[in-house]
């Protein structure tokens, strides 16, 4: 695979229809989309519309049941698995930290590289948190295998943002945590978005339409398929799918 440094990469669906192993029902229903490059994008809906799985396609966890994927015009099946996935840094909802000390969380099976680890630490906001554990990047998570430390939801989602920042890979892409975080720390990561993408792309699974407004091309999925796409202003203005949900939550945060 053509590595390239200046984050170059063209992502298309092409026709892409997804069931998951053993289901009947269709997830994902003929989508298309390019993907462009360097920009923040946002991909909301409804509960169970296919955004998660539209990501998880994406980032070559499954495989279309029918139509393709491509990087560079190229099926991504064409190439090696870990080196598409290098492409990747990724949070999902359900990630995992495991009790290992705070470092290897986060180089998570690349190099160890301290300088590398504090930036990805500091653009996570998690430096202050882990320069006052008491073994700094080597104390242990958890207290399933020794004496560790426990740390909170918010905590936790932000080692999991610098582990995905460690890769410093091209791409990267936030599920957006609707239970981990209190408001104030959800406020912090959207504040913190702009910063940790900057010169990437990067892409934000919202579950709450208040939190895509900071990205500049917004997908709408609804019932497997993108129902429209556009920037917050011009989806608000062509009065659809997004403008009713974005109206429906609004009542609730006025
Ligand atoms: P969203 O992220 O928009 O809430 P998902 O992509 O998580 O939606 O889910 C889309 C649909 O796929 C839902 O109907 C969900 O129940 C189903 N689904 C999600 N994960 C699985 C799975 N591992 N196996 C079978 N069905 C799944």
């Amino acid at each position: 695979m053509e590595k390239r440094d200046d984050g170059e990469y063209e992502l298309a669906f092409e026709n892409v229809s997804f069931r998951y192993p053993g289901s009947a029902q269709y997830v994902l229903k003929n989508v298309s989309c390019r993907l462009d490059m360097k920009r923040k994008m946002a991909v909301v809906g409804r509960n169970g519309a296919g955004k998660t799985t539209f990501i998880k396609l994406l980032c070559g966890l499954y495989e279309p049941t029918e139509g393709r994927i491509t990087l560079n015009g190229v099926d991504i099946r064409k190439y090696k698995p870990e080196e598409y996935r290098d492409l990747f840094g990724v949070v999902f909802q359900d990630f995992r930290l495991f009790s290992f000390p705070v470092w290897e969380n986060v180089t998570a099976g690349y190099e160890r590289d301290d300088g590398r680890l504090w930036k990805a630490l500091r653009q996570a906001g998690a430096k202050e948190l882990v320069k006052q554990m008491p073994e700094g990047p080597e104390t242990l998570l958890y207290k399933d295998t020794g004496e560790g430390v426990e740390i909170s939801g918010g905590e936790a989602q932000k080692l999991g943002i610098a582990r995905a920042l460690y890769k410093d890979a091209a791409l990267i892409i936030l599920d957006e945590p609707t239970a981990a975080l209190d408001p104030l720390a959800e406020a912090e990561v959207y504040a913190r978005f702009d910063e940790m993408t900057e010169g990437k792309t990067s892409i934000y699974i919202s579950h709450r339409m208040s939190s895509c407004r900071f990205c500049d091309d917004i997908m709408v999925f609804d019932d497997g398929r993108i129902a429209e796409r556009g920037s917050h202003e011009s989806l608000l203005a062509a009065k659809g799918l997004y403008s009713q949900l974005w109206n429906a939550q609004a009542k609730y945060y006025a």
